[in-house]
């Protein structure tokens, strides 16, 4: 059925070696995509596409650090190479954290937060654009955080680019819907990933989460990527501009 495949449609995922992209990267595959993705780390992407090969799924990759804008361009270049100039599905999954109390926030810090979190996806919109459109059925995904809905103690600058994204979701599903290229958000809660690692081994954190969290558990990234494939297929042709959360029920709970 249609409705229920990718075959024939282009991907890229950024950040597809680990976590919630390394997920997003196999259900995309899965469903019969042809994906690209990127990583900073070259060993890592080359362990990873091997992977993928002897699991049947047709991934290729690139080694791109996408809080440069001379890389980004050197990205999409790629893209548009590999893929003929046609891109069907952009997933803006990069994002990375520091916490800190606002006011121990330099400058420096602030600008380095908003630069991989915001700027990066933003002018990764701007250069697909042309490619999505060319596609004449495009879609991108966004991975922001539940950060980005309520206040959490994940830092205040985190919160703000992912609140940023949220709302960047809304104004490309208006703006290039006239491309057909619709845009939605998907927002993970507490996510079993490398990026939070620290964390989860720290008790007092995990048992304040678990005590505001409705399913009393942390997601697996596969649970975050199942609705990120989903919004791409073409049984979702009709759902744009949303963002939803993935998060076992937190932001619902008001207080119990
Ligand atoms: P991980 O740190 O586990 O994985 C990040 C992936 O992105 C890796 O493949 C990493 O490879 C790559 N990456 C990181 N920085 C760059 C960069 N500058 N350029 C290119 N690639 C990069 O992260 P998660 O899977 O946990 O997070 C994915 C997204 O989900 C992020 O946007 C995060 O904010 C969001 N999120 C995560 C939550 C969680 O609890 N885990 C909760 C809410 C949101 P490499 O380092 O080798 O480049």
């Amino acid at each position: 059925n249609s409705r229920w495949s990718l075959r024939g449609m282009t991907a890229l995922v950024t950040g597809g070696t680990r976590g919630i992209g390394h997920a997003i990267v196999e259900d995309l595959a899965g469903f019969g995509a042809t994906v690209h993705t990127c990583s900073r780390n070259e060993a890592e992407l080359t362990k990873c596409l091997k992977e993928w090969q002897s699991k049947g799924f047709v991934v290729t990759g690139s080694v791109c650090d996408v809080s440069s804008p001379t890389q980004r361009e050197k990205l999409i270049q790629e893209v548009g190479s590999i893929f003929n100039g046609k891109l069907n599905i952009y997933v803006n999954n990069v994002g990375a954290n520091f916490r800190k109390p606002t006011v121990e926030y330099t400058a420096e810090v602030y600008s380095q937060l908003m630069s991989i979190n915001l700027d990066s996806a933003y002018h990764l919109c701007q250069l697909s654009h042309p490619l999505l459109k060319a596609s004449g059925m495009g879609s991108i995904v966004f991975i922001s955080s539940y950060a980005g809905l309520v206040s959490l103690g994940t830092g205040s600058v985190y919160a703000a680019s992912k609140a940023a994204i949220n709302q960047l979701t809304k104004n490309l599903a208006c703006e290039w819907a006239q491309d057909n290229i619709r845009s939605n958000c998907v927002a993970p809660g507490t996510t079993k990933t490398p990026l939070i690692e620290h964390l989860l081994r720290n008790k007092q954190y995990v048992d304040e989460m678990m005590s505001r969290t409705p399913l009393k558990r942390i997601a697996e990234a596969q649970e975050v990527s199942s609705l990120v494939a989903f919004l791409c297929l073409p049984a979702a042709s009709y759902i744009t501009g949303q963002v939803i959360a993935v998060d076992g029920g937190l932001t619902v709970n008001g207080f119990q």
